[in-house]
């Protein structure tokens, strides 16, 4: 089957993350029709997102459109609903409304990703908020700014003074870690400039229901984390769990109330709908079952990859960086394939994972790399791996401006 105009094979691929716009830049535009279809029409550079969410760079810094400079590319706005293996159709509905329609594909690289787990924790939904789009970004940006102005009210209570400059992050893993440092930055840099009567009032929480934050770093990293974040001030309780959130902060299992004016919700990922509804085989995480090529077993022309996806031998990590080889493989593996070659498996490059720690300081584990270091060298590290990581030139522009901004004149803590 070759259904595309010229003789060219239809790929289809589902969402616009790390996996799929790695291989629609990847893949040869000559020998595949593209269409993509997905909620958002941008690519988000999510190691960054914590750094969005306080303003230490801007938003649209770390977003490429997907459509720009790809004119032949038909992009969908929208979400796929199922898959009809039979006829080899993705059912489509407009992001925005109840318009269907029906896709046909040759491939189809299903790159969907994965959404944040509440864990059926009562409250998470209505009162916490994540940190995995965009949107959930400005959500935090407003609300963070807009804890600062009510506490700053004349005749304020102290207790709800309180409350409302206490954070608390739900997770103690990279993501509750990171947003923790930058909203530390902001609050010991930004504070005394904008705020002056809150200097010295604000707290940062963070909750880990396991035994220790960052679980997944060496114990060297992870104990020089925990005593510069404690240095910083920031407070870290292990073995804390959360029973419920609720409008005015959470409530720990054992009865304990902590009031709190926002509350951060980054425990963990679990599939996203299209993935529960599909009939492949799925891990005990809800992540599709693919073999070493990265393709789905009795699923002709279908291919799964990025953190909704993990090859059956090999239970990667759900990281940017493995989705983002993946899905250059998986443009050279579609190629193969097209030309009747069987295609190498996927390997993955292990590039070492790093967390930022506040002012200026990161861990920096070296995977394959090379070694474990803490310190300012591991953020000078990091911040050169997020450099040439960014797509763009645009951004790899944009991005370094937007940080020379916060230094000089301090982060726009104007409420939107
Ligand atoms: C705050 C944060 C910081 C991070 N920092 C790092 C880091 O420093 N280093 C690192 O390696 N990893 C990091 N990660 C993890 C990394 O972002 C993910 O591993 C990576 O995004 C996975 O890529 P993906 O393409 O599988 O999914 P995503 O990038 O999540 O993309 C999924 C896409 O699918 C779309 N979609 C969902 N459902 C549908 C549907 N039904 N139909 C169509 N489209 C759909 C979504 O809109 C989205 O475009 C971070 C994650 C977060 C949240």
């Amino acid at each position: 089957v070759c259904g595309g105009a010229g003789g060219r094979r239809r790929l289809v691929i589902l969402g616009s993350g790390f996996a799929a716009f790695s291989l629609l830049r990847a893949i040869d535009r000559a020998r595949f029709e593209v269409a993509v279809v997905s909620e958002r029409n941008h690519f988000l550079f999510t190691p960054l997102l914590p750094s969005a969410c306080v303003g230490t760079v801007e938003m649209r810094s770390i977003l490429e459109p997907v459509r720009r400079g790809r004119p032949e590319v038909r992009f969908h706005w929208g979400r796929a609903e199922a898959i009809d293996l039979e006829r080899r159709v993705v059912r489509c509905r407009a992001a925005t409304g109840t318009l269907e329609w029906e896709l046909p594909y040759d491939d189809l690289a299903i790159a969907v990703g994965a959404a944040p787990n509440d864990f059926g924790v009562p409250g998470v939904r209505e009162h916490a908020v994540f940190l995995k789009e965009i949107a959930d970004a400005r959500a935090i940006r407003q609300r963070l700014v807009a804890c600062l102005e009510e506490a700053s009210l004349p005749g304020v209570a102290e207790a709800e003074r309180r409350r409302l400059l206490h954070f608390v992050a739900v997770g103690g893993g990279p993501t509750g870690v990171r947003f923790a440092a930058e909203l530390h930055d902001l609050l010991a840099q930004d504070l005394a400039r904008s705020y002056p009567a809150l200097r010295g009032a604000a707290r940062i929480t963070v909750l880990e229901a396991g035994r220790e934050i960052l679980s997944a770093y060496d114990e060297r990293l992870r104990e020089y984390a925990v005593r510069h974040l404690r240095r910083e001030g920031v407070e870290l309780r292990t073995a804390a769990r959360v029973r419920e959130v609720l409008a005015d902060g959470v409530l720990l299992e054992g009865g304990e109330r902590l009031p709190s004016g926002m509350v951060l919700w980054s425990t963990g990922f679990a599939p996203v709908p299209l993935v529960t509804g599909l009939p492949f085989e799925r891990d005990r995480a809800g992540r599709i079952v693919t073999d070493a090529r990265l393709r789905v077993p009795g699923a002709p022309g279908v291919f799964a990859l990025g953190d909704c996806a993990r090859p059956r031998e090999d239970p990667l990590p759900q990281l940017a960086q493995v989705a983002e080889q993946e899905g250059r493989y998986l443009a050279r593996a579609l190629a193969a394939l097209a030309s009747g070659r069987e295609p190498p498996p996927f390997r993955w490059r292990n590039l070492g994972i790093s967390s930022y720690l506040g002012e200026g300081t990161a861990v920096l584990d070296g995977g394959g790399a090379g070694r474990a270091r803490a310190g300012f060298w591991a953020y000078q590290l990091w911040r050169a791996a997020i450099f040439t990581s960014l797509v763009s030139l645009r951004n790899k522009v944009l991005v370094p401006l937007d940080r020379l901004r916060a230094a000089v004149f301090g982060r726009d803590l104007s409420r939107l």
